[in-house]
């Protein structure tokens, strides 16, 4: 595994300076990878798709346990330094590097079963969500994202971390806290604490493209009930409380109230 000095070197080599709009902090301590990688519940036969390998620190912890990762890196000089890394420290395994964009990216070579990441925290939610709809291979994944993310990411209704991301990641299956990371594991340092959260796939029939659109207008305005913040997607609010008591859900009740079966009912009866 790559220690703090070594990351150092790297980036040095390649006059590499992490920047903040590619959310470019790499972890530099070999026990959180050991960590991260722990919680993602890897077996042998995994396949792994790592979102944003930057260095490759979090690529070598993963290629301990598996042999093959596809790994998709949007920033070109760390994309070309990753294979030599990896056939340095990781000889014998097996590297699928993929230089784009991974909000864009539609193909992935290998079918990946899980995903694996220290995602870059400006997109962590739209990448997250776009691999789980893009890719129905992956099966579980365990991402390291901001704090205040994760806890969004994991909540249950009823709460004010409770949100869109929540419920829209409820579509595709559970998802729960797996620890907490400080910043000192990081470089540079971010100026927020970060989290683990564990997501294991769910089985769900169709496309979520609908139900997203009922999340989206019901958590647009918190504070309104549902039957004013489902008036746009509805026509009408009276439009909006015919199919909210069709659903079986009072029409001023909150969007935060209801958990991912009760916005598919609500879908449902449009
Ligand atoms: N995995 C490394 C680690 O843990 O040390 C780096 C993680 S760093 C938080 C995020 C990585 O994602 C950086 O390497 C950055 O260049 C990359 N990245 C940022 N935006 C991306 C995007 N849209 N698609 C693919 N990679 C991206």
């Amino acid at each position: 595994m790559l220690g703090a000095a070594e990351i150092r070197q790297l980036a040095e080599r390649l006059d590499i300076r992490p920047t903040k709009k590619l959310g470019q902090n790499f972890v530099i301590d070999p026990n959180t990878i050991r960590r991260i990688v722990a919680a993602a519940d890897l077996s042998e036969n995994d396949t792994i798709v790592e979102i944003g390998p930057g260095l490759g620190s979090l690529t070598l912890g993963i290629l301990e346990v598996v042999d093959n990762v596809v790994a998709v890196e949007i920033d070109p000089r760390l994309a070309q330094l990753l294979p030599e890394t990896v056939g340095k420290h990781a000889p014998g395994k097996n590297l699928t590097l993929i230089n784009q964009d991974a909000l864009r990216i539609s193909e992935l070579p290998g079918a990946p079963t899980a995903l694996v990441a220290n995602l870059p925290y400006n997109i962590s939610v739209p990448v997250l969500l776009h691999f789980l709809q893009n890719f129905p291979s992956i099966q579980k994944a365990l991402v390291m994202v901001q704090a205040e993310v994760a806890h969004r990411l994991a909540a249950k209704p009823g709460g004010k971390e409770y949100g869109s991301p929540s419920v829209k990641l409820a579509w595709y299956g559970a998802a729960r806290l797996a620890g907490n990371v400080g910043r000192s594991v990081f470089w540079p340092a971010p100026q927020v604490d970060s989290a683990l959260v564990y997501f294991e796939r769910q089985k769900r029939e169709g496309d979520p493209t609908e139900v997203f659109r009922v999340i989206d207008a019901a958590f647009a305005q918190r504070r309104k009930t549902l039957r004013q913040a489902l008036a746009g997607w509805a026509g009408s609010p009276a439009e909006a409380e015919r199919i909210l008591v069709a659903a079986g859900i009072n029409p001023a009740a909150r969007g935060e109230e209801l958990g991912i079966e009760q916005f598919l009912k609500v879908a449902s009866c449009k």
